[in-house]
């Protein structure tokens, strides 16, 4: 028993020392890792805890996946907030063309849209996976399904990787893209700061990104599932505009979300309570002169009508309530008894309809984890760690992050191929 189980064991540690790189996760980056080390000649393991490779990438983009813009390359670098510079090789080496060309290539025709967003044609996020599954099998890459618990260290540098159950797989290179925190049910659990703080590394601390806002107060929850298309927003760090934008909004029972608040979102970099104040514009549309003429009309119309039943064909009936307490005008006064500087009072309101923010959402409830493996400790130039010889990391585990805008896909995609570039050069 005891030499079958010790013969077992040679015999997987030979069938593993065939590896040259081990790639941990089998999301965005580690699939272009894996399938690019692959067809530069390198035998490659690539191992997921999923049953299914890139459960993320298939909630990416509502279902369509965004998965670059069609920029230059400075312009990706200006849509980083964190560590930028650090980025610059991975991204000029596979900038957003590239990218383009390379889903093309795998038979993916891809769309243009708003905003230099890229889509597949067929807005389905699952073609983008079946694509990149293409890549790794025709380029022979050994996927397992398995949980990669622990690096396998030695002086001389990485030497592979130990499995939940035990099980060690041997390489003498290994490229970490475990993915961040958020979305944890898609398989992106932390577990790459994991190995990463078992190698030495720092971690920065995470924080959501791209994430809904707690406000303050109850007016949020009072308005909680109404959805608003064309608002413009504007972000107010204590009395400083940091950040403006149009889109929809949404009001829920912890405060708003939507795409602008996701966006505005990560622009907020001091978050504490009451240091952001998100200023909204019901009627971006009208000028305060003409949403003042809007009112005055509006109440002579209705003139013998309460305040609080004038305002249907202005606002949506669940804001009514709240922006009625908030004018200060008693409901029930008349039309004809709101003076002139109450209607502007209430018309600069509607103008800038103030909620202080309270924090972010948990990192759970983020499309992006910020923070993240310190990024000082990594060769921007190859990814490879700068204190463990032949250990990478690729993707979202890394301290950077972008605005929305495919952005981050294309940071993961360009550091996978990066490092998968690096590990070629390097001996095996
Ligand atoms: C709802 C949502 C929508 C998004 N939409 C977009 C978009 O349209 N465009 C865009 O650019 N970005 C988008 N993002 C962000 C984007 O999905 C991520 O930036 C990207 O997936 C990061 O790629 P990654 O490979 O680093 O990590 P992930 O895609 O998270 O992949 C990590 C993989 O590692 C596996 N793993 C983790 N731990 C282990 C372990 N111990 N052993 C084995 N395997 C492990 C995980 O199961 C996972 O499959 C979105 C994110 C969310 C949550």
């Amino acid at each position: 028993m005891e030499f079958t189980k010790r013969w077992m064991k040679k015999k997987l540690t030979q069938k593993n020392d065939e590896t040259d790189l081990i790639v941990v996760g089998g999301g965005a980056a580690g699939m272009m890792a894996a399938g690019t080390a692959a067809q530069l000649g390198k035998k490659v393991l690539l191992i997921e805890k999923n049953t299914r490779l890139g459960r993320k990438l298939g909630i990416t983009g509502k279902g369509r996946c965004n998965l670059t813009n069609n920029c230059s390359v400075q312009d990706v670098i200006d849509a980083v907030p964190t560590n930028p510079r650090f980025l610059y090789s991975a991204v000029s080496q596979f900038p957003p063309q590239s990218v383009m060309g390379f889903f093309e290539e795998l038979g993916l025709p891809l769309k243009t849209e708003r905003g230099q967003r890229v889509f597949p044609e067929s807005d389905r996020a699952s073609d983008v996976i079946d694509a990149l599954t293409r890549f790794l099998q025709q380029n022979h890459v050994r996927i397992m399904h398995g949980n990669v618990r622990k690096l396998l260290l030695e002086p001389e540098g990485v030497r592979g990787v130990v499995l939940q159950d035990g099980t060690e797989f041997f390489a003498r290179q290994v490229i970490v893209a475990c993915g961040g925190k958020s979305y944890p049910g898609t398989g992106s659990t932390g577990d790459g700061y994991t190995l990463a703080r078992q190698a030495g590394h720092t971690i920065v601390p995470l924080r959501p990104s791209l994430v809904p806002l707690e406000t303050q107060g109850k007016e949020c929850a009072e308005m909680q599932g109404l959805a608003l298309k064309n608002t413009a927003i504007r972000v107010y760090e204590k009395q400083k505009l940091i950040y403006e934008d149009f889109g929809e909004l949404l009001f829920t029972h912890f405060g708003l979300s939507g795409p602008v608040i996701l966006s505005a979102s990560s622009h907020m970099r001091k978050m504490n309570p009451g240091v952001y104040r998100i200023s909204i514009d019901l009627k971006p549309a009208l000028s305060l002169e003409r949403l003042d003429a809007r009112l005055q009309r509006d109440f002579e119309e209705n003139s013998n009508k309460d305040f609080i039943n004038s305002l249907s064909a202005l606002l949506p009936r669940k804001m009514i309530p709240v922006l009625v307490a908030r004018s200060g005008i008693t409901p029930e006064t008349k039309c004809n008894g709101i003076t002139r500087e109450q209607r502007r009072d209430f018309a600069g309101l509607l103008k800038d309809f103030s909620i202080a923010v309270q924090g972010f959402r948990p990192i759970e409830e983020a499309i992006i984890t910020s923070g993240g493996v310190n990024v000082k400790e990594i060769s921007p130039k190859t990814m490879e760690s700068k204190l463990v010889k032949g250990l990478y990391f690729a993707g979202e585990v890394l301290d950077v992050d972008a605005y929305t805008g495919g952005f981050n896909l294309q940071i993961a995609f360009a550091t996978g191929q990066l490092a998968a570039e690096a590990v070629k050069e390097a001996e095996s």
